[in-house]
C-alpha cells in the first residue's frame, strides 16, 4: 500500500512546491529480483555519495511472496542491506497530536527510541539438531587461537543460535545516542540483561560507561541532562511511570520490538518518524511501519482504504530539512516545518484517517480515505504556504 501512497505524496505535497532533484532507485520486489538485488546496493551507495536518502517501506520476501511475485529467491531485507552499508543507529520518535492521548496516562512528551541497527539476532547463525548432543560455540581468532565454550550437553532435538557484535559498532551506537540526547536536550536511558549475559550484554554496558565517562560527562552536565543505566526489565517498568521526554537506547532486537510498542501506545504505527544516522554523517529517513499489506489487498479489490500517510510525509520532511541544513537552503527547512505543521493542524482540526479516528478524543469531524486525506493536506498546505497556482 505504501507503494500506492508514495507517488501520491510526491505529486500532491512535494512536487508542486519544490524543485526536486533526486536520484531514484526502485526497491520494489520486481526490480530487486530483476537486478539480483544490485539496485539495493546501488541505493545504499547513493546515500553514501549524497549524504541524505528517503526510503519507502519495502517487502522482505517470505515463501508466500516468492510465489506471489515469482521471485528467483527470498531476497534479504533491503533495510538490512542498507543498514549494514551505513552502520548506524535508528532513531524513532512519536508524532504527537492534542486529540490523541497516549495509552500510558503519564506520558506527556515523546519517548525517542534509539535502535542499534547492527548485528545481534539479525546477523545470526542457527542450528537445529535432531539428535542433540554437545552444543558448542567456537571462535578461531586471527592468530589461529581457538576459543571454545560448551553451551550444553543434551539429548533429543535442540536448537542453537550464534550472534555477534563488535566493539566498534557498539561505540558508534553509544556515541550516536549521546549525541542525539544532547541535540534534543533529553536524558538518555540504556538497558541490557548484563546480570544474565555476563560477557555479551556486559560488553554493551561497559562500552557505554567508558564512552560516557571519557567524552560526555561534562557535555551532559552543561546541558542539564543525565545518562541512566539499568536492567532491561527494570527500565521497562520505570518507563511506564515517566512523563516521557527521554531517549531510550535499545539493543537491536529490543529496539525492533519496543519501538512498535511505543508507537502504538502513542497512537498509531503511522505516527512515528524514523531516521538512520550513521557515524559517517549519513542520514536515511523512512516510515517506521511496513508496507501495510492488508490495506493493499483491499485496494486491489477496488475498495477504498483509509491508510495513514503521516509517517511517509515525515520521512520526506526529515530528508528535505536535513538537505536544507546541509546545503544552507533556509526555504527548504522552512517548507519542511510548514508541511509538518499542516499535518498536525489537519489532524487536530478533526480530519484524519481511520487508525486515528478510532482513538481520538473528541471524535473526528471527518474520517478520510487515503487520497482524501492527502487532498485535504494539499489544500491546507497551499493556504499555509500562501501559494497560488
Ligand atoms: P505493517 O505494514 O507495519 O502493518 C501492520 C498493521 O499496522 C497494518 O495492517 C495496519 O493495521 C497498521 N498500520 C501500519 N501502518 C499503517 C498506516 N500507515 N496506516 C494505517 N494503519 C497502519 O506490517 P505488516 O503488514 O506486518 O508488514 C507488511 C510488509 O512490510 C512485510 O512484507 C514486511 O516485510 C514489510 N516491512 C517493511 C518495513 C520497512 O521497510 N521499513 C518495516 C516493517 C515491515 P490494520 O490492518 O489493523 O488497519
Ligand atoms: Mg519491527
Amino acid at each position: 500500500m505504501t507503494r500506492v501512497l508514495w507517488p501520491l505524496v510526491k505529486e500532491k505535497l512535494i512536487l508542486p512546491f519544490i524543485d526536486l532533484k533526486t536520484v531514484y532507485f526502485d526497491l520494489g520486489l520486481t526490480e530487486r529480483d530483476r537486478t539480483d538485488d544490485q539496485v539495493t546496493v546501488d541505493a545504499a551507495e547513493a546515500i553514501k555519495k549524497y549524504g541524505v536518502g528517503v526510503k519507502n517501506a519495502t517487502i522482505t520476501p517470505n515463501a508466500d511472496r516468492v510465489k506471489e511475485y515469482n521471485l528467483k529467491k527470498q531476497w534479504r531485507s533491503p533495510n538490512g542491506t542498507i543498514r549494514a552499508a551505513m552502520d548506524g543507529t535508528v532513531f524513532r520518535k512519536p508524532i504527537m497530536v492534542k486529540n490523541v492521548k497516549p495509552a500510558v496516562r503519564t506520558w506527556e512528551l515523546p519517548i525517542v527510541v534509539g535502535r542499534h541497527a547492527y548485528g545481534d539476532v539479525y546477523r545470526n547463525a542457527e542450528i537445529y539438531t535432531e539428535a542433540g548432543g554437545k552444543l558448542e560455540i567456537v571462535a578461531t581468532d586471527k592468530n589461529g587461537k581457538v576459543l571454545r565454550e560448551t553451551v550444553v550437553e543434551i539429548d533429543g532435538p535442540a536448537i542453537l543460535q550464534g550472534v555477534y557484535n563488535t566493539d566498534s559498532s557498539i561505540r558508534s551506537f553509544a556515541r550516536a545516542c549521546f549525541e542525539y540526547a544532547l541535540d534534543l536536550k533529553i536524558d538518555c536511558w540504556f538497558a541490557t540483561k548484563d546480570t544474565i549475559s555476563k560477557i555479551y550484554d556486559q560488553r554493551f554496558k561497559i562500552i557505554f560507561e567508558e564512552i560516557f565517562a571519557t567524552e560526555y560527562t561534562t557535555k551532559f552536565a552543561a546541558a542539564g541532562i543525565h545518562y541512566f543505566y539499568t536492567l532491561i526489565d527494570d527500565l521497562v517498568a520505570r518507563m511506564m511511570k515517566t512523563r516521557g521526554g527521554l531517549l531510550w537506547a535499545c539493543k537491536n532486537y529490543d529496539g525492533d520490538v519496543m519501538s512498535d510498542m511505543v508507537a502504538s501506545a502513542f497512537g498509531s504505527l503511522a505516527m512515528m518518524t524514523s531516521v538512520l544516522v550513521s557515524p559517517h554523517g549519513l542520514f536515511k529517513y523512512e516510515a517506521a511501519h511496513g508496507t501495510v499489506q492488508r490495506h493493499y489487498y483491499k485496494h486491489l479489490k477496488g475498495e477504498k482504504t483509509s491508510t495513514n500517510s503521516v509517517a511517509l510525509i515525515y520521512a520526506w520532511t526529515g530528508a528535505l530539512r536535513k538537505r536544507g541544513e546541509l546545503d544552507g537552503i533556509a526555504e527548504l527547512v522552512s517548507f519542511a516545518a510548514t508541511l509538518e505543521g499542516t499535518v498536525i493542524e489537519c489532524i487536530e482540526d478533526g480530519y484524519m484517517t481511520g487508525d486515528l479516528a478510532q482513538i481520538c478524543d473528541p471524535p473526528p469531524v471527518k474520517v478520510l480515505n487515503s487520497t482524501e486525506f492527502l487532498d485535504e493536506l494539499a489544500t491546507r498546505l497551499s493556504r499555509n504556504l500562501n501559494y497560488h497556482k
